[in-house]
Parts: structure tokens; C-alpha cells; sequence
């Protein structure tokens, strides 16, 4: 039987990008002419030509597939569209823009067929194409994600991955508030290699994952791998408690000398910092109320409306 890929790309507003990738890799699978393959572009929310280049695309190729989101739903939730509508044997998910280089696929098909269940790129050494501020982001992001939460993430791990049919079968069943792919992956377990990768500069337009929006999503991230932020509070705590009865012989020596008055400065600073303390584990307590929140609504991940699926 002949094997089917399917390649699974989110695009946002990348009318100069479409058929520069849909031609590389057309291109790539030429030199693998054993393999059927698919090419879902899931348009979120696009508000210039994209969709209407992805549907010129489909009426030309049989292979083209497109599903239009009704709104901006976000990356991840586009890769959930296409876990969910794709029917290859193994999915490959990755940017539209060129940053995933489509020559690279045939790497990740071989250890596929090797036997691996989950093949992923990890960025080589630090990126070339990020400022230093993005940078430092970036490490940081790896960094909370990695002592706050349940599974290790490799710095700079891509969404440029190969997935077996397994995998996709379970990855279609998690429904999740906050999907985080980089870790659920990894969370999910199986036959995983990371290969090394150099991405390159993005072909046209701009990267819409500016500085500012990282830092949220990096406690979103965190919030959506593990609960251990809560157990800070526990763990605050007791060694407030502890402090606080060291201070019990002090406050006894100063009752029985005369001296109680003198106290001001640590009082006041001693009610601001608990203060600010308890703001804090509030503010966790808070994001970890919201996501549940959000879950027990039950919304779905994304809203299609329109797609050349089904006709
Ligand atoms: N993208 C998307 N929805 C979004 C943001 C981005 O589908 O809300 C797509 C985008 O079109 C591209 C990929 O996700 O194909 C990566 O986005 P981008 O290049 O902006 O991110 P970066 O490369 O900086 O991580
Ligand atoms: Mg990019």
C-alpha cells in the first residue's frame, strides 16, 4: 500500500508566502515519488488574499486542502484543525513562511520510517534572526517552562515535526483550553528523536509572535503544563511561618526591656511585603481558577467557516 503524508500548515495572513512553499514542497515530494501526500493550509483568521490564493490553489491541485477558520483562533489551535481533519499515515506540521525548510522534510520522513514515532527539529546554537531582547525571552521561556513544569523541553524546539498516525489519533482526543503542542508532545510520550536545525529568515511579511506577547504566553504555558506554581504557596508558607517564629523571642526581649515602640520600619515593611506576597499567590491561585473556568465552558478549539472538505 502506498504510504499518505499529510502536511499541516498554519497560515495568518501570508498571501506572499502560500505558493512559495506549496512549490517547494511540491518540489520535495518529487524526488520521494513513493508517497502520496496531502497539503492542509489552515487560514486563521487571514485578512488579506490569503484565502483566496489557498482556494485558487485547491481548484488546481487535488491535493490542497483548505480549512478557514472564522476568526484568529491561534497557531496551535489551527494544528489541532489539522490533526483533526488530516488522513495520512503520518502528519508533518510546520510554518508556512520558509523558516521550516521544506528540503528538511525528507529527513524527518526517514526516521519516521526508521520507526521513530515523533520526529521534531530543535533550533542549533542561539537564532540568528532574533533580537537580543527576543533572545533573552526565549531563554526565558525554556527556562520557567523546564523548572515549573511536568516534561522537559528541549531550548528552541520547533513545531517543524513528523507525527505517526498513532500519535495523531491521541493528539485528536486532548481538547484542551490552552493547547501548547511543544509540550503536550513531548507530555504524550512514545518513540521521540529532536534533530538539530539552522531555521532560515522568513520569506515575507513579519513574525506576529512579537516580545510582548511572549511573556504571557509563557505563563500561559506554564499554567497549562503543570500546577506546580501553586505548590509555591505552600512552600512560601512554611518558611514565612518559620521566620515569623524566630521573631517571637525578639518581640519578648523588647515587650520585657521597654523598648516595643521602636518597631515602625519593620512593621511597615513586613505588611508590604506580605502584601505583595499574597497579591501574588492570589494572581496564581486566580490563572489556575480561569483555565477552569474557560474548560468547563466547553467551547470548541476553533470555527470553521469554510473549507473544500467534504464537497
Ligand atoms: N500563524 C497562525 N496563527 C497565528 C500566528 C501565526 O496560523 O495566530 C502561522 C503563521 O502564518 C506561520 C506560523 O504560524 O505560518 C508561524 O508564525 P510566525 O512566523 O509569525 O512566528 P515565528 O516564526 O516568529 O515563531
Ligand atoms: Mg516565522
Amino acid at each position: 500500500m502506498r504510504k499518505k503524508i499529510s502536511l499541516i500548515l498554519p497560515v495568518l495572513n501570508e498571501q506572499h508566502n502560500v505558493s512559495i512553499v506549496y512549490n517547494a514542497i511540491k518540489e520535495v515530494f518529487y524526488t520521494l515519488p513513493e508517497y502520496d501526500y496531502e497539503i492542509i493550509f489552515i487560514d486563521d483568521g487571514s485578512t488579506d488574499a490569503t484565502l483566496d490564493l489557498l482556494k485558487e490553489l485547491a481548484s488546481q491541485h487535488p491535493e490542497v486542502i483548505y480549512i478557514s477558520f472564522s476568526r484568529n483562533f491561534g497557531k496551535d489551535n489551527a494544528l489541532y484543525a489539522g490533526f483533526s481533519n488530516c488522513t495520512g499515515q503520518a502528519a508533518i506540521t510546520m510554518d508556512a513562511d520558509m523558516q521550516h525548510t521544506p528540503g528538511l522534510i525528507t529527513k524527518l520522513i526517514e526516521q519516521w520510517e526508521a520507526g521513530y514515532e515523533v520526529v521534531y527539529y530543535y533550533r542549533k546554537g542561539s537564532n540568528i534572526h532574533a533580537s537580543a531582547l527576543s533572545k533573552f525571552f526565549s531563554k526565558t521561556f525554556y527556562y520557567l517552562v523546564n523548572a515549573l513544569a511536568t516534561v522537559k523541553l528541549e531550548n528552541g524546539v520547533s513545531d517543524f515535526r513528523i507525527i505517526d498516525r498513532k500519535v495523531v489519533n491521541v493528539l485528536k482526543t486532548m481538547n484542551e483550553d490552552t493547547l501548547f503542542y511543544r509540550g503536550l508532545i513531548k507530555w504524550v510520550g512514545f518513540k521521540q528523536l529532536g534533530l538539530a536545525y539552522v531555521p532560515s529568515e522568513r520569506e515575507n511579511g513579519k513574525s506576529r509572535y512579537r516580545t510582548k506577547a511572549l511573556f504571557s504566553f509563557a505563563i500561559n504555558n506554564v499554567i497549562s503544563l503543570s500546577v506546580k506554581p501553586l505548590s509555591i504557596a505552600i512552600y512560601l508558607g512554611f518558611f514565612f511561618s518559620f521566620l515569623s517564629v524566630l521573631y517571637v523571642p525578639y518581640a519578648i526581649y523588647s515587650k520585657l526591656n521597654g523598648v516595643a515602640q521602636s518597631g515602625w520600619a519593620s512593621v511597615i515593611l513586613t505588611i508590604a511585603f506580605f502584601g505583595g506576597l499574597n497579591l501574588m499567590i492570589l494572581g496564581i491561585v486566580g490563572l489556575y481558577l480561569g483555565k477552569t473556568f474557560m474548560q468547563s465552558k466547553q467551547r470548541p478549539p476553533f470555527i470553521i467557516s469554510e473549507s473544500n472538505i467534504n464537497n
